[in-house]
């Protein structure tokens, strides 16, 4: 969509390599497509090979003028520092993909970076390229990476007592840099010294309920000031003076005016998911719409499974992409389950599960597998939205990763969180305390904890979090509806966008002008 003789920007975008980033990213990427843009997606190279394998994306985006895809062929480093992992990969990638703009045609307007990889930013601001950070983390987790810098000042880090990061050996196949760690109940035995319920006082508009154990692990729970984990993502968000998020105004909007208090331009458009449907159905082409992003190969038989069980009976389980558990607590949580006496749907990766010394399974214990039939089905990955959106599903235990939060709420379903690292920590204590969709079960792993939570959330405390869930489902719905704050924000976003794009058309056009 030309307007006028002035031709649509040509916009870059580069997530990061987890599947929540590529998820979500993409889903941006196709509001932009929808609204004229060109767009260039990179990938690394095996991740976009994981996505081609799995998905039908390329002949879904072959729909849109002027999308293609590209990726980044970075090697795996293979160092046991997560930070030092993360400082290779970017190393590596930035000369490639400062190459990659810069021969690029049609020549790149604009580039939308992951807020995690700062090198994308650095190479937009070397280049003199407008760019702006998407971040895929909540508004709130965004804040709390923001402000350890102040939390530090304060002597409220480190915390006395928490071991430096167990590492394990096994490298789980994907994610270069967290891929080693294990941390919920684990850790909680070796946390001992402090009291992990003291208050951090200094992340603004969290004073009052935002507790060490809330702080997101692996990066700023740490009992060494030089650890390089500590404000390895705080360097990493700081780059941009702009930010897009996807989250909405209704569920953030006190955080949000903290972090506008640091920025003056901040869209948020989430949850993306339901935006992008919501615009697609909005234009009638909701048969366009596809949930699946994924780097995993779906098993769609649980749906049917689903199909014959009764209304809001079923609770989904599921960590995600890079949780890892051990053996232990797998089994912690199927006697929990089973011991409930509810029907659940179990989505577990093989490679996601470990034994005493780090090594992978490489399987589901056979005991689980058949013992949980009656009463249980388990899948290796599951369509989680069509599974969230199921009338059989009534709750969902998760590591509390953002994209799983909102899609959660987004279908109004209640939560149980176990989150494992970064982000999740933080997102797990708002879920419960703040927004009270759910119950936080952080740092614990117990049969009978497991049992308690399930039964309060399915059963007992029901009518409570049906009530709540239901508010931010509606909420969330209005948000991207025709007039809603993130339908609002993404349409600045693209007359901003558009605005840029036309200056620096006229100043070329001056200059060459004046050249002749
Ligand atoms: N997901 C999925 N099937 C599964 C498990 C997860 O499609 O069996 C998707 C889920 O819908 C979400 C993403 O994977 O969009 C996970 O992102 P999230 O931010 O929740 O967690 P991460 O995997 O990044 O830790």
């Amino acid at each position: 969509m030309e307007q006028g003789s002035i031709p649509s920007p040509h916009i870059l975008i580069f997530p990061a390599q987890g599947q929540g980033h590529v998820n979500a990213t993409l889903k941006l990427a196709e509001l932009l497509s929808l609204a004229g843009f060109k767009i260039t997606f990179i990938n690394f190279q095996y991740v976009h090979e994981r996505l081609v394998r799995n998905t039908d994306v390329e002949a879904r985006f072959s729909k849109y003028h002027g999308f293609q895809f590209k990726t980044i062929p970075v090697c795996r480093p293979d160092d046991p520092q997560r930070t030092e992992r993360w400082r290779k990969l970017s190393v590596k990638s930035k000369p490639i993909f400062k190459r990659m703009v810069i021969e690029s045609k049609p020549t790149v307007n604009y580039i939308i970076g992951d807020g995690v990889l700062g090198f994308v930013h650095d190479v937009a601001v070397e280049i003199g390229i407008p760019a702006i950070q998407m971040h895929c983390l909540s508004a709130c987790s965004f804040w709390t990476f923001f402000s350890i810098p102040d939390v530090v000042a304060a002597h409220q880090l480190p915390i006395k007592g928490i071991p430096t990061i167990i590492c394990h050996p096994f490298l789980n196949d994907l994610f270069i840099p967290f891929n080693c760690i294990t941390y919920g109940s684990n850790l909680l035995k070796l946390k001992g010294k402090e009291d992990m319920d003291r208050l951090i006082t200094k992340v603004p508009g969290m004073e009052t309920f935002l507790r060490c154990r809330d702080l997101p692990a692996g990066f700023c729970q740490v009992s060494d000031i030089s650890d390089p984990n500590l404000f390895f993502i705080t360097n990493e968000i700081r780059k941009s003076q702009a930010l897009i998020i996807n989250t909405f105004e209704e569920l953030e909007g006190p955080i949000l005016s903290q972090i506008r208090t640091r920025y003056s331009k901040i869209y948020t458009i989430g949850p993306l998911h339901e935006h992008l449907k919501t615009k697609l159905r909005s234009i009638g082409k909701q048969e366009l719409y596809s949930s699946s992003n994924s780097l995993w190969k779906v098993d769609g038989t649980c749906i049917t499974w689903l199909d014959n069980q009764p209304s809001q009976s079923v609770l989904y389980v599921s960590f995600g992409s890079s949780t890892i558990v051990t053996r232990d607590q797998l089994m912690e949580f199927w006697y929990g389950l089973v011991n409930s006496k509810k029907k659940f749907l179990w989505v577990i990766r093989p490679e996601s599960v470990i034994n005493q010394d780090g090594d992978n399974l490489g399987e589901i214990p056979e005991e689980l597998q058949e013992g949980g039939k009656e009463r249980g089905y388990v899948v290796k990955w599951a369509p989680q939205e069509e599974v969230l959106a199921h009338k059989a599903i009534g709750g969902f235990l998760t590591h509390s990763g953002w994209n799983s939060t909102l899609e959660s709420i987004a279908a109004g379903v209640p939560m149980i969180c176990w989150p494992y690292f970064g982000d999740q920590q933080v997102n797990s204590r708002y879920v419960s305390e703040i927004w009270k969709l759910g119950l936080d079960m952080k740092d614990v792993c117990d049969r009978r904890v497991v049992e308690k939570m399930v039964n309060d959330l399915m059963v007992d405390r029901r009518e409570e979090y049906v009530k709540s869930t239901a508010r931010m489902q509606e909420l969330a719905r209005k948000s991207v509806s025709e007039d809603g704050s993130s339908s609002c924000c993404l349409n600045r976003l693209i007359e901003d966008i558009r605005l840029m794009n036309k200056k620096a058309y006229a100043s070329d056009n001056d200059k060459d002008n004046l050249s002749r």
